[in-house]
């Protein structure tokens, strides 16, 4: 996006600042396919430990690790239990059921999130006729969810839950560590139940690319085949790693202001008569603003912000979404409210 705007499509539009460039052009690199990238071993360490697995792995997206995770835990005919709003099913082309050949059983819940009995009700008593259960799956945040961070107790109730079955557990963690700052609860501690985790360095550490994934060693050697017959296995990343070391040192606590700027951004939209957000109360770094009782059209709300250089999401006929992170600051965080009030009501008087 060009100098100037206002960009909250999403956390995934920041440009990696002066100090993070200069951490990459100075990184130590070599052959990260034959294990020979210093930089990229160094973050994977560093992952492996945040997260309290053994091991880790550098992929070039969070959609990579969800996939890959997917793919060592899973058989073809094998089901996955997920929210319905789930990364996993709305947004990677299908690829569970089209890499895996996986199901996705969908479950339905508040913001993003599931409880333990509705897994317990939707989990198949397994016969010849059932996809097999195979693996739990959540998202920490629920970014269809509005952001909403799943409390250390609710997912200890669902890994029970896989626990009694025999389920593995995948946590999708692209926005892991907002959880982290916003709950005070550490990664390892959200992350102890799961046989797979990931976060996500392209959101809100304002890295240009690439996800980690961890787990068990044997898991991530399984997974490193899957990365290398799918081409995810690189040259000299180390480039890239050294983005992430960089934002691990320097962009996570700071992870709290962009809570704070979603927040600021919510009050001032809520104002607006006909408008509300979903959750009513922001808990990271995304807003969900419901326009339906406001008679006005997303898309239409949508562009009349982008003419005005500000950006959020239409997420469907009456919802849009708005992400705050490190290359929006509060003052335009308010800014974009101001003006996204001042459009609803021309628009309303319009209609
Ligand atoms: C962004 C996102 C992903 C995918 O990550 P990419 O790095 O964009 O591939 C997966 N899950 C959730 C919840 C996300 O928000």
């Amino acid at each position: 996006m060009q100098e100037g705007r206002i960009n909250l499509y999403s956390d995934t539009q920041t440009r990696p600042s002066p100090a993070m460039l200069e951490a990459m052009v100075e990184a130590k690199v070599g052959d990260e396919q034959h294990g020979l990238d210093p930089t990229v071993d160094a973050l994977c360490e560093r992952v492996a430990e945040l997260l309290g697995k053994e091991a880790a792995l550098f992929l070039p997206s969070g959609t990579m690790c969800n996939e890959i995770a997917i793919l060592v835990h899973c058989r073809p005919g094998d089901e996955i239990y997920a929210h319905h709003s789930a990364h996993i099913i709305t947004s990677e082309a299908g690829g569970p059921s089209a890499l895996a050949g996986a199901t996705i059983c969908p479950l339905p819940g508040d913001r993003g999130i599931y409880s333990a009995d509705a897994l317990r009700a939707h989990l198949r008593l397994e016969s010849r006729y059932t996809p097999t259960p195979r693996l739990v799956e959540i998202e920490q945040t629920a970014n269809f969810g509005g952001g909403a961070v799943w409390t250390l107790a609710q997912i200890n109730a669902v890994a029970a839950v896989a626990q009694e079955r025999n389920l593995r557990m995948h946590m999708d963690g692209a926005r892991l560590l907002n959880a982290v700052v916003a709950a005070g609860v550490s990664a390892r501690e959200f992350a102890a139940p799961f046989d797979s985790a990931w976060l996500d360095l392209s959101k809100g550490l304002g890295c240009p690319i690439g996800g980690v994934l961890a787990g068990s060693r044997a898991f991530i050697d399984e997974a490193w085949r899957w990365k290398q017959r799918i081409g995810g296995a690189l040259r000299q990343a180390g480039f890239l790693a050294a983005a992430g070391l960089y934002a691990l040192d320097h962009n996570i606590a700071r992870l709290a202001d962009d809570h704070d700027n979603a927040r600021r951004f919510g009050a001032i939209v809520a104002q607006c008569p006909g408008v509300s957000l979903e959750p009513a109360q922001v808990e990271t770094n995304i807003v969900f603003i419901n326009v339906a009782q406001a008679g006005v059209a997303a898309t239409e709300l949508r562009d009349r912000l982008e003419a005005r250089g500000i950006n959020v999401g239409a997420m469907g006929p009456t919802r849009l979404r708005a992400v705050t992170h490190m290359d929006v600051n509060r003052a335009q965080a308010e800014e974009a409210a101001h003006a996204f009030v001042e459009i609803v009501n021309e628009l309303r008087t319009i209609h």
